[in-house]
Formats: C-alpha cells, sequence, structure tokens
C-alpha cells in the first residue's frame, strides 16, 4: 500500500529546518553570553501573559519559524534569571553553554534510560561510578540519577524504611506505625514530604533543636532517641543535613554517623548543594562523615552548574536498594542478549520507569571542566560569602544575622525607630524592591524569627563586585523606602 510521505513529524524541508536550527542554536548562544548586559528579571507583562494563557489547543500546524518566533519574543525573555551573575535567591545553579550542546545532543538520541542495553545507560553508570568515587563510597553500592534532591530524598527514605519491614506487600499500616526519624528543625520540607508519601507521615519526624551554629543538638538527638526507644518507639532513621538551605549549616556528620551506628538505624545525609563542597579540598574536610552514610541525596543543578533537572542519590548497600523498588513484569524482564539485556535496570532503583537521558549532561560538565575547576568555583563562591558578610558588618544600616557558614548570607536592614514587625516589612519590601529593579535576585527567609535578605551564592558567573553592586543596592532601596515613611509620622 502507498502511504504518503508527508504524514510524520519529520521535517518536510530538512533544510529550511536546519536553517530555523541554527538560527535558535545561535540566540540560546548569545542569550549567555550577553546575560550580564541584560536586568536579572523581568515580570511577564500582562499582554504576553495573556497571549501564553489565552491560546486554545493548536489543532492545525505551523511552520518552526513560527513557532521558534514565538518562542524567542514571549518566553525567552522571561527567564528565571539564574544564568546572570546577580542572581541570589534560594539555591539555583546557573547552568552552562557546554549543556545546551550535550541536552540537544540527548534530545536527538531521545533515549528512554529506565534500562535495556544502549549507550546511555552505561554513561549513567559511569557518572554514578564517579560518585561513589568523590564520597568515598564502595564500588558496590547502588545510585541513580533522579530530578532532584527531593526526589533522591524519597528514593533514599523508601530504602531506609523497607529495610525496616515487608512493608511493599503489607502497607505502612500498624508494621510502621513506631517508626521515628531525626533531623534538625533546619531540614528542607523535602524530608518531611517524602515521609508524608512514604505514609509514615510527618509526624513521625522528630525535629531537633539545633545549636549556635545552626547545627543539629547531638546532646539533645540522643535524648530523644533514648526518650522514644522508652517509649517502645522505633527510631530508624538520622538524617544530617550537608549545607542548610537557610544558612548553609553543615550538621556534625562524623558524630551523626557514630550515633547512627551505636543507635544501628539508618544514616541519611541531604547535601543537595552542601555536598558538593568534597569536590575542594580546602572544604572537603568540612563533610567528613559523609562517607559512612547509609544513603546521600545531592544535587548537580545546583554547586554543578548542570541544567535543571539533575540529582543523585547513593544508597551503600545495593541489595537494600533494589529490594525496595524492583519490579520486573514480564514485558520488562531482561533477556541474555540483545537491547532487552542487562541485570540493574535503572527502573528497579527508583519510582520512574522511562527515564531521560539525564546522566548525559552530567558527564559533558564533569569532562568538560574537570572537578578540580568546578571544586574552586565552589571555594570562590565561599570566599565571596565571608566577603559579602565582612561588607556588611561594616555598614551600621545592615545587621548581620547569620554569617558565612558555606556560600549564605542572611543580614537586613535596621533603624532606629522600627519595630521588629516593620523591619520584617521592611526588609521584605527591599527584596522584591532589588528583584522588580532587575539589579540582582536575593530572597527571603528567617533566622531567629526574623525577616532576612538571604543571599545566596552558588553561581560560577558572580564577580566580587557583583556583591558591591549588591550592597549598595540594598542600602539605595532602604533610604529610598525609609524617605517615602516620613510622611507617615505624626506632624503634630
Ligand atoms: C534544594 C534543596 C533540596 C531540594 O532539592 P531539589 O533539587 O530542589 O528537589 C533539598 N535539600 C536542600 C538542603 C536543598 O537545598
Amino acid at each position: 500500500m502507498d502511504e504518503p510521505i508527508e504524514m510524520s513529524l519529520d521535517p518536510k524541508d530538512w533544510s529550511a529546518f536546519r536553517r530555523v536550527a541554527h538560527e535558535a542554536l545561535n540566540d540560546a548562544l548569545d542569550f549567555l553570553e550577553t546575560v550580564r548586559e541584560r536586568p536579572v528579571w523581568k515580570p511577564v507583562p500582562p499582554e504576553i501573559r495573556a497571549q501564553l494563557l489565552n491560546e486554545a489547543l493548536p489543532v492545525d500546524e505551523s511552520p518552526l519559524e513560527t513557532v521558534y518566533e514565538q518562542f524567542r519574543t514571549r518566553i525567552l525573555p522571561y527567564a528565571t534569571g539564574n544564568v546572570h551573575p546577580r542572581f541570589f535567591g534560594w539555591v539555583h545553579g546557573a547552568g552552562q553553554a557546554g549543556n545546551i550542546v550535550a541536552e540537544m545532543l540527548a534530545a536527538a538520541m531521545n533515549s528512554n534510560c529506565g534500562g535495556r542495553d544502549h549507550g546511555a545507560i552505561y554513561v549513567e553508570r559511569e557518572v554514578l561510578g564517579w560518585c561513589k568515587q568523590l564520597f568515598g563510597f564502595p564500588s558496590e553500592a547502588s545510585g541513580l540519577i533522579v530530578s532532584g534532591t527531593s526526589m533522591a530524598n524519597l528514593v533514599a527514605l523508601g530504602v531506609a524504611r523497607n529495610a525496616r519491614g515487608p512493608l511493599r506487600t503489607s502497607g505502612v499500616g500498624q508494621a510502621a506505625d513506631r517508626l521515628v526519624a531525626y533531623t534538625s528543625v533546619e531540614t528542607h520540607e523535602s524530608i518531611a514530604k517524602a515521609l508524608e508519601i512514604l505514609g509514615l507521615g510527618s509526624c513521625s519526624l522528630r525535629k531537633v533543636p539545633i545549636n549556635r551554629d545552626a547545627t543539629i543538638d547531638l546532646s539533645t538527638l540522643q535524648q530523644f532517641i533514648a526518650e522514644d526507644k522508652a517509649a517502645g518507639l522505633r527510631p530508624y532513621c538520622l538524617i544530617g543535613c550537608a549545607g542548610t538551605v537557610n544558612t548553609g549549616a553543615v550538621d556534625d556528620l562524623q558524630e551523626l554517623a557514630r550515633i547512627s551506628k551505636t543507635e544501628d538505624i539508618w544514616f541519611h545525609v541531604d547535601g543537595a548543594f552542601g555536598a558538593l563542597c568534597m569536590l575542594s579540598e580546602k572544604l572537603q574536610h568540612r563533610l567528613k562523615g559523609i562517607e559512612q552514610a547509609d544513603s546521600l541525596a545531592f544535587d548537580f543543578h545546583k554547586w554543578a552548574h548542570v541544567q535543571y533537572d539533575a540529582g543523585c542519590v547513593l544508597v551503600r548497600r545495593a541489595d537494600l536498594h533494589r529490594a525496595a523498588y524492583s519490579m520486573r513484569p514480564p514485558y520488562l524482564q531482561g533477556l541474555s542478549r540483545g537491547l532487552g539485556a542487562g541485570q540493574d535496570w535503572p527502573c528497579e532503583l527508583g519510582i520512574e520507569l522511562s527515564r531521560s537521558f539525564r546522566a548525559l549532561k552530567i558527564w559533558f560538565a564533569f569532562k568538560e571542566h574537570g572537578a578540580r575547576k568546578l571544586g574552586q568555583l565552589i571555594e570562590r563562591n565561599c570566599e565571596q560569602a565571608r566577603y559579602l558578610a565582612e561588607r556588611v558588618a561594616t555598614k551600621p544600616e545592615l545587621e548581620l544575622l547569620s554569617p558565612a557558614y558555606l556560600n549564605i548570607v542572611c543580614f537586613r536592614v535596621r533603624a532606629a525607630g522600627l519595630d521588629e514587625k516593620s523591619l520584617d516589612q521592611m526588609n521584605a519590601e527591599i527584596v522584591t524592591d532589588i528583584q522588580e529593579s532587575g539589579v540582582a535576585a536575593p530572597s527571603t527567609t528567617r533566622v531567629h524569627g526574623r525577616l532576612a535578605i538571604r543571599i545566596n551564592i552558588t553561581n560560577h558567573r558572580t564577580q566580587f563586585r557583583d556583591l558591591d553592586v549588591l550592597v549598595n543596592a540594598v542600602l539605595k532601596a532602604f533610604h529610598s523606602r525609609l524617605a517615602l515613611r516620613i510622611p507617615q509620622l505624626p506632624d503634630a
């Protein structure tokens, strides 16, 4: 039977297609090359929002050129801003040019990395091998590239939970109702969310107070564990933070490892960004103990600047990892030869079956730049945070709320005559003013109950002078806000 050849999704005219594709690649590279000249962020204007939100499902085809033009004018100018050297909000990586190539090539291959025997599977295994080496995990340990640390925490805590009983078949119910996990009050919310998803409930997470330096208070932790045991509960998991999201504090991982051994409980480390300090010879001593973790979660898309999204979970005991997730129904059963061959399919180690070729961009990033340079950039960010903390300390209008443990500094403006509530409001407004000005993008958090201007530096493009620009922007916004307040004073 004659088939109409135009009934496929491939370009009818490859050379016309190529022209648009090359133009798009050029624009993408221009976008990165000139990032410093643009505002960090700008809001999506109402008319563009309307264009984006009000279009009905496209039923008819359009030339790629038209679609690309819409992307170029409606979407590209309104990026999050984290590629910019003065993006300091939350914990966002800055991405890199080489990953544009890697992502394009992964798209061309369009591999499904759930399993089977093909190149992408070996790339992922190689990347995982590098990670085991980096973190001092045994080569028999297992791991999985995932979307980010939220997913990595979930996968790891699922292994920790299932290691405590046949919960896969019985369901959580009574078998799990006495399990208790421990972590500091500063831990990331993805831990509680993981426990909710795992059916253990966030109330099964005991939040331990912190010391002055924002690390977990070890004696209270031990006291909690003893009390819980005496009450007939089953402590099963201890979660350490290697770099807390608020202030970048690193728990005493060595002591946590020791306690988890003594108490015979699982030791998980959330090292979303901080774990990559392992790449720096100067910083890696801060992570001592991480090599003893039963499981470790971290991101490549934060401090390794791999494009979103890319995280990783490592599990010391491969047998427990597989036991928690492996499922090979008949249509997924491996054969001894051919495409369907191979043991240890990634789908047996996590939640997703179909998976993208995330490992390729990580592989490109480590090969192109090398671990040494990535580590040096991390060191520089920590030096920049210390520089900022020093600058803040010299300004009478500014008050340091948390020092630079690693790469995060929290501070606020202060003024005589403003109570705590007005100060909170003032500092929040300053952060929004600066974001809207496009000069920089800080974010906010609370430190000791106070609203803080939070500066996180996970950015290979940031220069020391960018922090001077930031401090000046804060002071300028502060003085304009103060001037605005004057009319509110009683004029008798
Ligand atoms: C960012 C972060 C997470 C969550 O990671 P995602 O990659 O955003 O899912 C968890 N823990 C800490 C400490 C983080 O900084």
